[in-house]
């Protein structure tokens, strides 16, 4: 499950990508239309349009248009302003909601959900309200199902990232401190909390072209365009996720691919 457009490729593109090529019943959730990001020039809503861009990013990775549903939350912006938002509903509700949409995707009882670690990994808001109903979600699965599914808090590695060129969350958390580098900072998680880390590399062109269909928000000259073929591979080629539950499909995906 994802918060706002684009979310799904970013951090999760190339996940997807490899649980589609071997075969795994793979789901995509939408919280919001992501109301509040860039606006289209032309003035028209912004959140029908960023719906299409997701199914056109889908497409790239894979997963087809029938496993992708959308939640009517709106995007609750960085500060919360949105008093409508996703971060102002029940989250009981969205909890519901979101296990319902994700079965009737998955076609039964969910041996994995991915979410955002517990501060949305820099901390949006809807990032952090989808980590709490989604951690609700597993319980009310537990319930009705007798089985809790596995959560994979999506993440990224600041220490790895120290290292490599710039992230597009990085600049999305305020950009790199001048003194200490990323390490210092609180985006995503430390190497030693991180459980899982799927190589992606195989699928690194349809990962970049899942986030070029989301052209309103990454227009062709956006920065991480502009990384050359093995900075790109560098910075998006991983991903990262914080474990709770048992190893599922997701860790063996682990390591190279076929
Ligand atoms: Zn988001």
């Amino acid at each position: 499950m994802h918060a706002h457009p684009d979310d799904e490729a970013i951090f999760t593109g190339g996940t997807i990508a490899r649980l589609c090529d071997i075969g795994a019943e793979v789901g995509l959730v939408m919280c919001t239309g992501g109301e509040l990001g860039a606006a289209l020039a032309t003035g028209d809503a912004l959140a029908p349009h960023r719906e299409a861009e997701t199914r056109a990013s889908c497409d790239h990775l894979g997963l087809a248009a029938r496993r992708v549903d959308f939640l009517p939350y709106e995007d609750s912006g960085m500060d919360g302003e949105n008093i409508d938002g996703f971060v102002h509903q029940d989250l009981d509700h969205a909890a519901r909601r979101i296990l319902a949409a994700s079965v009737a995707l998955c076609g039964g009882p969910l041996d994995a959900i991915v979410t955002y670690d517990d501060h949305g990994i820099y901390g949006h808001p809807d990032h952090i309200a989808a980590h709490q109903a989604t951690h609700r979600a597993a319980g009310h699965h537990h319930q009705i199902y007798g089985s809790t599914p596995t959560i994979y808090e999506s993440t990224v590695d600041r220490e790895y990232l120290h290292f490599v060129a710039t992230h597009i969350v990085v600049d999305a958390s305020g950009g790199r401190p001048a003194d200490r580098g990323l390490a210092s900072t609180d985006l995503g998680l430390a190497t030693l909390d991180i459980d899982t880390t799927i190589d992606v590399a195989p699928v690194i062109e349809r990962k970049r072209a899942a986030l070029g269909a989301h052209a309103s928000q990454l227009p062709e000259d956006a920065p991480l365009f502009e990384l050359g073929e093995a900075n790109f591979a560098a910075v998006y080629g991983l991903e990262w996720y914080r474990r709770v539950g048992p190893a599922t499909v997701l860790d063996h995906l682990e390591g190279p691919a076929d």
